[in-house]
């Protein structure tokens, strides 16, 4: 017999568990149920990131991360502080190598003010009264409203208010394919007035089922962090370099997380398959084949200069040459104090087959039966409450 819900939301990430939060908040009677293939919520990309709530400088102003990363960063902190969950509001220093690189910090600083993000360049007196540690060529970015939480106690404590809020969660539940209007799993066939598709790096798959994403396939970067292990006070802030505006990743950087642990990371190398955390993790023949054959051809047409990424990104497998990309933000750092590496994440970044570019937005697409979430890239984590206000108002969903 299929069970009938108001919302069946696919995916138990952060960005499908703060949709039906806003869904909860807006329509308390309103039957939901979450499906995950995992056996606990969170258990991808919104457990294995930097946790860092990012203050929306980066970002083109007619874009989704530009509208949602200062809002979104303001409802996670405000969340954290009511749930009495970790903060730590020590901010962060966007640190130049050369001349070019200080000329970017303007255009940051430029797109920052453009999307209200509180953020000014410095010189380099000024921020190294803020680390005194760190290294930068005449000028820094300094963003105060950069902080990092614990992403891991953050998804815990909204599935316990989403299941007390009345939200039924099914783990071990694989979404399988789309028979006739409802859902069929492992665990049987469910149907949703509304099917939201939070499906991290399977949205695209489970997309096309329903008749959306058909420009698009995923391709999955590979994020390695090293922590390091000798003093936490060596690095105060958040310190990150200048990124290539033209990619959508920020570069290895140091966080600070909510304890002020230093780590470094994260990477973003190509993998061949969509969870390809260690060597052989979760092998899938069919998808290694799509994906390697899809990243040879990026390779060969060195589409949006995949061929020099991926080569960089390689190199990030020596220890010594990762380690030396976060020395070169410091004035000193022991490369001997990075002894562990911690887990991995892994990017489900969109292709767009057409431009042959990588996606830089957030991507949604649906009718009045589904919602697809295609490209929830960093900083959905950060975007995640403010960005389920906007759908839940222009998808007319709650
Ligand atoms: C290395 C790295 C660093 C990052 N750093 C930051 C950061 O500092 N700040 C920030 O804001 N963002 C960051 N991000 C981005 C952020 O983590 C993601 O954008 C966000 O977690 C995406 O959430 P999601 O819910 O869409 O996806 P996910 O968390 O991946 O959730 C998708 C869920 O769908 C489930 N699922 C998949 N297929 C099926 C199926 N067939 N049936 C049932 N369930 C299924 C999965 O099990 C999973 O639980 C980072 C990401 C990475 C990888």
């Amino acid at each position: 017999m299929t069970k009938k819900y108001n919302y069946i939301i696919i995916g138990s990430g952060i960005v499908g568990m703060a949709i039906a939060r806003a869904i909860k908040i807006r329509r308390p009677d309103a039957s939901l149920l979450i499906i995950d293939k995992e056996t606990r919520e969170a258990f991808h990309a919104s457990s294995r990131n930097s946790g860092v709530l990012h203050a929306g400088f980066y970002y083109t102003a007619d874009s989704l991360k530009a509208k949602l990363t200062v809002a979104g960063n303001h409802a996670m902190k405000e969340f954290c502080r009511r749930h009495q969950l970790d903060i730590n509001e020590c901010g962060k220093l966007v640190v130049a190598q050369d001349a070019d690189e200080r000329d970017t910090l303007y255009e940051l600083e430029k797109r920052g003010h453009r999307n209200g993000s509180n953020v000014e360049i410095i010189g380099a007196d000024q921020a190294k009264e803020i680390d005194p540690n760190v290294k930068t060529y005449e000028k820094a970015l300094w963003s105060p409203d950069t902080a990092s939480i614990d992403p891991k106690q953050v998804c815990r404590c909204m599935r316990e208010q989403l299941e007390s809020a009345g939200v039924e969660f099914l783990f071990e539940t694989k979404y399988l394919r789309r028979q006739s209007g409802a859902v069929e799993t492992n665990r049987g066939s469910f149907q949703g007035d509304r099917v939201i598709n939070c499906a991290g790096s399977y949205a695209d798959t489970i997309a096309r089922d329903f008749g959306f994403g058909g420009q698009y396939t995923m391709i999955p970067f590979k994020g390695l962090y090293l922590k390091y292990t000798k003093n936490k006070t060596d690095v105060k802030v958040h310190v990150y370099p200048v990124p290539n505006l033209r990619n959508p990743f920020l570069g290895v950087h140091f966080t600070k997380t909510v304890d002020g642990t230093i780590k470094i990371g994260p990477t973003a190398i190509p993998a061949l398959w969509k969870e390809q955390y260690g060597f052989w993790d979760n092998f899938r023949l069919g998808e290694m084949l799509k994906i390697s054959m899809e990243e040879v051809r990026l390779f060969a047409q060195n589409s949006f200069g995949f061929r020099s990424l991926a080569f960089e990104e390689m190199r990030k497998y020596r220890k010594r040459y990762f380690v030396g990309l976060a020395q070169a933000m410091v004035e000193q750092i022991d490369p001997d104090g990075f002894t562990e590496y911690t887990q991995p994440g892994i990017r489900a970044q969109l292709l767009d087959t057409k431009t042959r570019k990588l996606v830089q937005d957030f991507v949604v697409e649906a009718d009045k039966s589904s919602v697809h979430l295609l490209n929830a890239v960093s900083p959905a984590f950060t975007c995640s409450l403010a960005f389920a206000e906007m759908l839940l108002d222009q998808y007319e969903i709650a």
